[in-house]
């Protein structure tokens, strides 16, 4: 008999899939993938979804990096005198390599580096491997499984192409059943279940997902570090503990923009801080304007849609 399981990220869409597989009547259950870079409100969210529905208790995995973490630290404790580094450096980014439990920090310094859009390994290494290996593989041995997904066509131009069904490489099958529903339908089925929406949608954030998410546009930038100034001092951290783990001893959770217009640091790599005092002032900083005018407003390229994207229709 077909398994059914609904990957649930705490934002509008994939709960929207949640109450559809409730009004289905199908068994199923239901995971969620802690990336480790989630807002609190989200986490709660995901956590008491069950009590508000009726429905299943959300399934919560999480990446490890022990292994790799250990690899890279032998890594650089072996090669990395040889090409110079001095003796305090390797020391203090050995001691980084100790696991910190946090799946994307973890990812990052053992990657040496923040996730970009044209690396985008967060999806796959905090999402999308977990989901596989921790719940489809072992459902996959009492049977088929189809994975609901909430993917929806006004997403995205790359979301639009994607099909209504598909196998994937698990072995599972995948499907959107949500990916010609407009915003109204989706906020409908909240209303109908009588479940409020994920606060923080009503706190000015366009997209429920990592906090912040990589692909940010300026305006989600700038409603972040107003409202939850807490999570760009942690990001701040962050790069910090990431650059003293790797050789650079750089590190930036965007990519580093040098920007030779910035009026205050012409030409210096851009940091967290840097990229958010410009995002509440836009003073200077072509670049950055490029480079936010370039930005996806979240979402991923994964088949498996898990990191949920800004509605452009
Ligand atoms: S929400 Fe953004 S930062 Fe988080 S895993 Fe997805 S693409 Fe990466």
């Amino acid at each position: 008999m077909t398994q059914h399981l609904v990957s649930v990220s705490g934002g509008k869409d994939s709960t929207a899939v949640y109450l559809l597989a409730m009004e289905s009547g199908r068994p199923f259950r239901a995971v969620f993938a802690d990336t480790g870079n989630e807002h609190e409100q989200t986490y709660e969210y995901v956590d008491r979804l069950h009590e508000r529905t009726g429905g299943p208790k959300v399934e919560v995995v999480r990446a490890d990096f022990t292994k790799e973490l250990a690899r890279h630290r032998e890594y650089l404790l072996r090669e990395w005198p040889k090409q110079g580094i001095p003796d305090a450096v390797v020391q203090e980014a050995a001691a980084l390599h100790e696991p910190t439990g946090n799946p994307y920090l973890d990812l990052c310094i053992s990657k040496g580096r923040f996730p970009s859009r044209m690396a985008q390994f967060c999806t796959g290494e905090l999402k999308e491997i977990p989901i596989t290996t921790q719940v489809v593989g072992p459902m996959l041995r009492n049977g088929p499984v189809l994975q609901w997904l909430g993917i929806r066509a006004a997403e995205s131009r790359n979301r639009a192409r994607q099909p209504r069904y598909n196998h994937h490489e698990s072995g599972s099958m995948v499907w959107r059943p949500i990916f010609r529903w407009s915003i109204d339908q989706v906020w409908d089925i909240h209303k109908r279940h009588g479940i409020e929406r994920n606060p923080l949608y009503t706190m000015g954030m366009g997209r429920v997902g990592c906090m912040p998410c990589i692909n940010c546009r300026k305006s989600e930038l700038r409603a972040i570090a107003l409202q939850f100034p807490e999570h760009i001092d942690r990001i701040e951290r962050w790069e910090s503990i990431v650059a003293a783990a790797n050789k650079r001893r750089s590190a930036t959770f965007f990519p580093a923009v040098t920007d030779p217009t910035d009026v205050d640091r012409p030409g210096t790599y851009s940091r967290i801080r840097t990229l958010v005092e410009w995002s509440k002032t836009g003073r200077g900083g072509r670049q950055y304007d490029m480079f936010f005018a370039q930005q996806a407003g979240g979402g991923c390229a994964s088949d498996l849609g898990l990191c949920e994207g800004a509605d452009h229709g």
